[in-house]
Protein backbone atom coordinates (compact mmCIF):
# COMPACT_ATOMS: atom_id res chain seq x y z
CA UNK A 1 0.00 0.00 0.00
CA UNK A 2 1.75 3.18 -1.00
CA UNK A 3 -1.00 5.41 -1.65
CA UNK A 4 -4.21 6.17 0.30
CA UNK A 5 -6.62 8.68 -1.92
CA UNK A 6 -9.09 10.22 0.37
CA UNK A 7 -12.52 10.04 -1.22
CA UNK A 8 -13.05 13.75 -0.16
CA UNK A 9 -16.97 14.07 1.44
CA UNK A 10 -18.75 16.80 -0.22
CA UNK A 11 -19.33 19.42 2.55
CA UNK A 12 -19.80 22.92 2.29
CA UNK A 13 -16.28 24.96 1.71
CA UNK A 14 -15.65 25.86 4.92
CA UNK A 15 -14.86 21.72 5.71
CA UNK A 16 -12.20 21.74 2.66
CA UNK A 17 -10.00 24.57 3.79
CA UNK A 18 -7.41 22.70 6.63
CA UNK A 19 -5.87 26.18 7.50
CA UNK A 20 -9.02 26.63 9.85
CA UNK A 21 -8.83 23.68 11.30
CA UNK A 22 -5.45 23.77 13.74
CA UNK A 23 -7.45 21.35 16.07
CA UNK A 24 -8.09 19.03 13.35
CA UNK A 25 -11.17 17.18 12.22
CA UNK A 26 -13.48 14.38 13.05
CA UNK A 27 -15.95 12.47 11.46
CA UNK A 28 -19.24 11.42 13.04
CA UNK A 29 -22.70 10.55 12.15
CA UNK A 30 -21.32 10.49 8.39
CA UNK A 31 -20.33 14.25 8.50
CA UNK A 32 -16.63 15.97 9.05
CA UNK A 33 -16.80 18.37 11.57
CA UNK A 34 -14.10 20.56 13.25
CA UNK A 35 -12.93 18.96 16.74
CA UNK A 36 -14.82 21.57 18.58
CA UNK A 37 -18.23 20.03 17.11
CA UNK A 38 -17.44 16.31 17.79
CA UNK A 39 -19.71 15.08 20.72
CA UNK A 40 -21.51 12.04 21.68
CA UNK A 41 -24.15 11.44 23.33
CA UNK A 42 -23.90 11.21 27.30
CA UNK A 43 -25.92 7.64 27.02
CA UNK A 44 -23.19 6.04 24.96
CA UNK A 45 -22.12 3.05 26.96
CA UNK A 46 -18.56 3.82 25.19
CA UNK A 47 -19.05 7.27 27.84
CA UNK A 48 -20.91 5.80 30.42
CA UNK A 49 -18.88 2.09 30.48
CA UNK A 50 -15.57 2.58 28.78
CA UNK A 51 -17.70 0.04 26.40
CA UNK A 52 -15.51 1.16 23.80
CA UNK A 53 -12.51 -0.19 21.24
CA UNK A 54 -10.34 2.52 19.54
CA UNK A 55 -6.65 2.88 17.53
CA UNK A 56 -4.37 5.25 16.72
CA UNK A 57 -2.10 5.97 14.27
CA UNK A 58 -0.07 8.25 13.25
CA UNK A 59 0.65 10.15 10.03
CA UNK A 60 4.31 12.17 9.72
CA UNK A 61 5.66 14.03 6.32
CA UNK A 62 2.45 13.33 5.25
CA UNK A 63 2.00 9.72 5.31
CA UNK A 64 0.48 7.22 7.49
CA UNK A 65 2.88 4.79 9.15
CA UNK A 66 1.79 1.11 9.59
CA UNK A 67 -1.97 1.63 9.01
CA UNK A 68 -2.60 -1.87 8.18
CA UNK A 69 -1.06 -3.28 11.48
CA UNK A 70 -3.46 -0.66 13.44
CA UNK A 71 -6.35 -1.66 11.01
CA UNK A 72 -5.97 -5.26 12.16
CA UNK A 73 -5.40 -4.45 15.51
CA UNK A 74 -9.01 -2.47 15.63
CA UNK A 75 -11.35 -4.41 13.19
CA UNK A 76 -9.76 -7.53 15.80
CA UNK A 77 -11.06 -5.29 19.00
CA UNK A 78 -14.04 -4.81 17.57
CA UNK A 79 -15.08 -8.25 16.72
CA UNK A 80 -13.85 -9.78 19.85
CA UNK A 81 -16.38 -6.83 21.39
CA UNK A 82 -18.83 -8.36 19.28
CA UNK A 83 -19.39 -5.05 17.63
CA UNK A 84 -20.30 -3.82 14.03
CA UNK A 85 -18.60 -1.53 12.53
CA UNK A 86 -20.94 0.58 9.70
CA UNK A 87 -17.91 0.47 7.62
CA UNK A 88 -15.86 -1.58 5.62
CA UNK A 89 -12.14 -1.21 5.92
CA UNK A 90 -11.41 0.76 2.39
CA UNK A 91 -14.31 3.01 3.62
CA UNK A 92 -12.22 3.29 7.08
CA UNK A 93 -8.87 3.77 5.31
CA UNK A 94 -11.29 6.57 3.32
CA UNK A 95 -12.37 8.67 6.28
CA UNK A 96 -8.89 8.36 7.72
CA UNK A 97 -7.69 9.94 5.13
CA UNK A 98 -10.23 12.45 4.75
CA UNK A 99 -9.89 13.59 8.06
CA UNK A 100 -6.19 14.13 7.78
CA UNK A 101 -6.58 15.75 4.55
CA UNK A 102 -9.21 17.97 5.30
CA UNK A 103 -7.32 19.02 8.56
CA UNK A 104 -4.53 20.09 6.40
CA UNK A 105 -1.99 18.67 9.12
CA UNK A 106 1.05 16.88 7.79
CA UNK A 107 1.70 15.14 11.04
CA UNK A 108 -1.24 14.03 12.68
CA UNK A 109 -2.41 11.91 15.34
CA UNK A 110 -5.59 10.12 14.01
CA UNK A 111 -7.78 8.23 16.13
CA UNK A 112 -10.53 5.44 15.09
CA UNK A 113 -13.31 4.70 17.84
CA UNK A 114 -16.28 2.38 17.76
CA UNK A 115 -18.39 2.66 20.88
CA UNK A 116 -21.23 -0.04 21.88
CA UNK A 117 -23.62 2.96 21.59
CA UNK A 118 -27.04 3.17 23.05
CA UNK A 119 -30.11 1.39 22.24
CA UNK A 120 -33.19 3.22 21.30
CA UNK A 121 -35.27 1.48 23.99
CA UNK A 122 -32.92 2.58 26.87
CA UNK A 123 -32.53 -1.14 27.16
CA UNK A 124 -29.53 -2.52 29.11
CA UNK A 125 -28.93 -5.43 27.30
CA UNK A 126 -25.89 -4.43 25.08
CA UNK A 127 -27.05 -6.14 22.06
CA UNK A 128 -29.57 -4.06 21.55
CA UNK A 129 -27.48 -1.16 21.21
CA UNK A 130 -26.29 0.58 18.16
CA UNK A 131 -22.73 0.68 17.66
CA UNK A 132 -20.73 3.82 16.44
CA UNK A 133 -17.99 4.68 14.92
CA UNK A 134 -16.18 7.57 14.97
CA UNK A 135 -12.44 9.02 13.86
CA UNK A 136 -10.62 12.35 13.94
CA UNK A 137 -7.25 14.05 12.94
CA UNK A 138 -5.54 15.89 15.68
CA UNK A 139 -1.89 17.61 15.82
CA UNK A 140 0.67 14.90 16.17
CA UNK A 141 1.82 14.70 20.27
CA UNK A 142 4.25 13.31 21.44
CA UNK A 143 4.12 11.40 25.16
CA UNK A 144 7.83 12.98 26.05
CA UNK A 145 8.37 16.51 24.68
CA UNK A 146 11.86 18.06 22.89
CA UNK A 147 13.55 18.28 26.17
CA UNK A 148 12.67 14.93 27.39
CA UNK A 149 13.64 13.64 24.29
CA UNK A 150 17.02 14.95 24.38
CA UNK A 151 18.04 14.19 27.94
CA UNK A 152 15.08 10.74 28.46
CA UNK A 153 12.10 10.57 30.53
CA UNK A 154 12.48 10.31 34.13
CA UNK A 155 10.18 7.38 34.88
CA UNK A 156 8.73 6.45 38.71
CA UNK A 157 7.40 2.87 39.32
CA UNK A 158 4.23 2.88 40.78
CA UNK A 159 2.33 0.21 42.82
CA UNK A 160 -0.37 0.19 41.35
CA UNK A 161 -1.48 -3.24 39.11
CA UNK A 162 -2.97 -3.13 35.48
CA UNK A 163 -6.59 -4.01 35.24
CA UNK A 164 -5.66 -8.27 35.27
CA UNK A 165 -5.83 -9.80 31.40
CA UNK A 166 -8.09 -12.09 32.66
CA UNK A 167 -10.48 -9.12 33.28
CA UNK A 168 -9.96 -6.75 30.10
CA UNK A 169 -7.93 -8.31 27.37
CA UNK A 170 -5.03 -5.96 26.93
CA UNK A 171 -4.75 -6.76 22.93
CA UNK A 172 -8.46 -4.67 22.92
CA UNK A 173 -7.14 -1.38 23.01
CA UNK A 174 -8.98 0.22 25.83
CA UNK A 175 -10.08 3.33 27.88
CA UNK A 176 -9.73 1.19 30.97
CA UNK A 177 -7.04 3.75 31.96
CA UNK A 178 -8.17 4.43 36.26
CA UNK A 179 -4.92 2.85 37.14
CA UNK A 180 -2.64 4.48 34.11
CA UNK A 181 -3.73 7.49 35.61
CA UNK A 182 -3.34 6.78 38.97
CA UNK A 183 0.48 5.62 38.60
CA UNK A 184 0.66 9.00 36.71
CA UNK A 185 -0.91 10.90 40.01
CA UNK A 186 1.94 8.20 41.98
CA UNK A 187 4.85 9.54 39.74
CA UNK A 188 3.97 13.19 39.75
CA UNK A 189 3.94 13.14 43.79
CA UNK A 190 7.62 11.80 43.79
CA UNK A 191 8.67 14.45 41.23
CA UNK A 192 9.05 12.01 37.92
CA UNK A 193 7.88 12.69 34.29
CA UNK A 194 5.25 9.57 33.79
CA UNK A 195 5.05 6.17 35.38
CA UNK A 196 5.13 2.44 35.02
CA UNK A 197 3.03 0.38 36.32
CA UNK A 198 3.05 -3.51 37.49
CA UNK A 199 1.23 -6.49 36.52
CA UNK A 200 -0.66 -9.26 39.10
CA UNK A 201 2.69 -11.35 39.31
CA UNK A 202 4.19 -7.63 40.26
CA UNK A 203 6.99 -7.42 37.27
CA UNK A 204 7.05 -4.47 35.03
CA UNK A 205 3.42 -3.89 32.72
CA UNK A 206 3.35 -1.09 30.84
CA UNK A 207 3.21 3.05 31.29
CA UNK A 208 -0.20 5.49 30.21
CA UNK A 209 0.18 5.03 26.47
CA UNK A 210 3.40 2.65 25.85
CA UNK A 211 5.20 0.13 26.10
CA UNK A 212 9.23 0.06 27.38
CA UNK A 213 11.90 -2.08 26.46
CA UNK A 214 15.26 -2.80 28.53
CA UNK A 215 18.41 -3.60 26.88
CA UNK A 216 21.37 -5.47 28.83
CA UNK A 217 24.45 -7.01 27.47
CA UNK A 218 22.69 -5.97 23.93
CA UNK A 219 19.68 -8.04 24.03
CA UNK A 220 16.02 -6.31 24.42
CA UNK A 221 13.25 -7.70 26.53
CA UNK A 222 9.62 -6.12 26.99
CA UNK A 223 7.14 -7.68 29.10
CA UNK A 224 5.14 -9.84 27.65
CA UNK A 225 2.13 -10.29 30.09
CA UNK A 226 -0.56 -8.01 30.84
CA UNK A 227 0.48 -5.27 28.17
CA UNK A 228 -1.21 -3.93 24.62
CA UNK A 229 0.57 -5.30 21.70
CA UNK A 230 1.78 -2.37 20.94
CA UNK A 231 2.69 -1.27 17.09
CA UNK A 232 6.21 0.41 18.22
CA UNK A 233 6.86 -2.69 20.32
CA UNK A 234 6.02 -4.86 17.24
CA UNK A 235 8.09 -2.35 15.33
CA UNK A 236 11.10 -2.56 17.37
CA UNK A 237 10.52 -6.42 16.99
CA UNK A 238 11.13 -5.80 13.21
CA UNK A 239 13.82 -3.65 13.48
CA UNK A 240 15.76 -5.84 15.38
CA UNK A 241 15.31 -8.81 13.13
CA UNK A 242 16.63 -6.84 10.57
CA UNK A 243 20.01 -5.53 12.34
CA UNK A 244 20.60 -8.88 14.06
CA UNK A 245 19.63 -7.75 17.04
CA UNK A 246 17.68 -10.05 20.09
CA UNK A 247 14.80 -8.99 21.45
CA UNK A 248 12.27 -10.65 22.94
CA UNK A 249 8.76 -10.63 24.82
CA UNK A 250 9.31 -11.98 28.60
CA UNK A 251 8.62 -10.94 32.08
CA UNK A 252 11.01 -8.11 33.54
CA UNK A 253 11.44 -7.39 37.61
CA UNK A 254 11.94 -3.99 38.90
CA UNK A 255 15.34 -4.70 39.79
CA UNK A 256 15.97 -6.30 35.91
CA UNK A 257 14.51 -2.51 34.65
CA UNK A 258 16.48 -0.32 37.09
CA UNK A 259 19.49 -2.40 36.54
CA UNK A 260 19.28 -2.05 32.55
CA UNK A 261 21.89 -1.34 30.46
CA UNK A 262 19.39 1.09 28.34
CA UNK A 263 15.65 1.76 28.94
CA UNK A 264 13.45 3.28 26.31
CA UNK A 265 9.27 3.52 25.94
CA UNK A 266 7.53 2.75 22.77
CA UNK A 267 4.05 4.48 21.35
CA UNK A 268 2.81 5.93 18.43
CA UNK A 269 2.59 9.10 20.33
CA UNK A 270 6.26 9.93 20.18
CA UNK A 271 7.79 6.85 18.83
CA UNK A 272 10.79 5.15 20.88
CA UNK A 273 11.83 7.37 23.75
CA UNK A 274 14.70 6.88 25.81
CA UNK A 275 14.23 6.52 29.78
CA UNK A 276 17.46 7.59 31.98
CA UNK A 277 16.19 7.88 34.96
CA UNK A 278 13.72 4.92 37.62
CA UNK A 279 12.91 6.43 40.10
CA UNK A 280 16.42 7.13 42.38
CA UNK A 281 18.35 5.38 39.98
CA UNK A 282 20.23 7.00 36.50
CA UNK A 283 20.31 4.19 33.97
CA UNK A 284 23.30 4.16 31.76
CA UNK A 285 24.79 7.34 33.99
CA UNK A 286 21.81 8.96 33.08
CA UNK A 287 22.76 9.07 29.63
CA UNK A 288 20.45 8.09 26.59
CA UNK A 289 22.15 4.40 25.14
CA UNK A 290 23.44 3.89 21.62
CA UNK A 291 21.16 1.25 20.83
CA UNK A 292 18.12 3.37 22.16
CA UNK A 293 19.92 6.08 19.70
CA UNK A 294 19.87 3.38 15.94
CA UNK A 295 16.56 2.10 17.00
CA UNK A 296 15.00 6.20 17.18
CA UNK A 297 16.71 6.79 14.10
CA UNK A 298 15.90 3.55 12.01
CA UNK A 299 12.27 4.32 13.37
CA UNK A 300 12.25 7.92 11.97
CA UNK A 301 13.81 6.24 8.21
CA UNK A 302 10.48 4.01 7.93
CA UNK A 303 8.30 6.77 7.67
CA UNK A 304 9.48 7.31 4.27
CA UNK A 305 9.33 4.11 3.11
CA UNK A 306 6.56 2.97 1.14
CA UNK A 307 7.22 -0.33 2.68
CA UNK A 308 5.69 1.18 5.79
CA UNK A 309 3.89 3.40 4.87
CA UNK A 310 1.20 5.34 3.25
CA UNK A 311 0.85 9.09 1.80
CA UNK A 312 -2.18 11.00 2.33
CA UNK A 313 -3.12 13.29 -0.57
CA UNK A 314 -3.74 16.65 0.17
CA UNK A 315 -6.46 18.88 -1.44
N1 LIG B 1 0.09 0.54 26.09
C1 LIG B 1 -1.03 1.27 26.22
C2 LIG B 1 -1.89 1.10 27.43
C3 LIG B 1 -1.40 2.20 25.23
O1 LIG B 1 -2.52 2.91 25.36
C4 LIG B 1 -0.54 2.36 24.11
C5 LIG B 1 -0.88 3.34 23.05
O2 LIG B 1 -1.78 4.13 23.19
C6 LIG B 1 0.63 1.59 24.02
C7 LIG B 1 0.90 0.67 25.01
C8 LIG B 1 1.55 1.72 22.82
O3 LIG B 1 0.95 1.18 21.68
P1 LIG B 1 1.30 1.67 20.21
O4 LIG B 1 2.75 1.49 20.01
O5 LIG B 1 0.46 0.84 19.32
O6 LIG B 1 0.93 3.14 20.16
Amino acid sequence: MTQLLPVLPTVDEHHVDGRRYPHGVAFMDGQYLPMSEAKISVLDWGFLHSDATYDTVHVWNGRFFRLDLHLDRFFGGVERLRMKLPYDRKKIESILAACVALSGHKSAYVEMICTRGSSPAFSRDPRQAENRFMAFAIPFGSVANKEQLERGLHVAISETVRIPPTSVDPAIKNYHWLDLVKGLFDAYDVGAETALILDTNGHIAEGPGFNVFVVKDGSLRTPAFGVLPGITRQTVFDLCAEIGLSATAAGISRAELKGADEVFITSTAGGIMPVTRIDDTAIANGHVGSITRRLTDLYWQRHDDPAWSTAVIYP
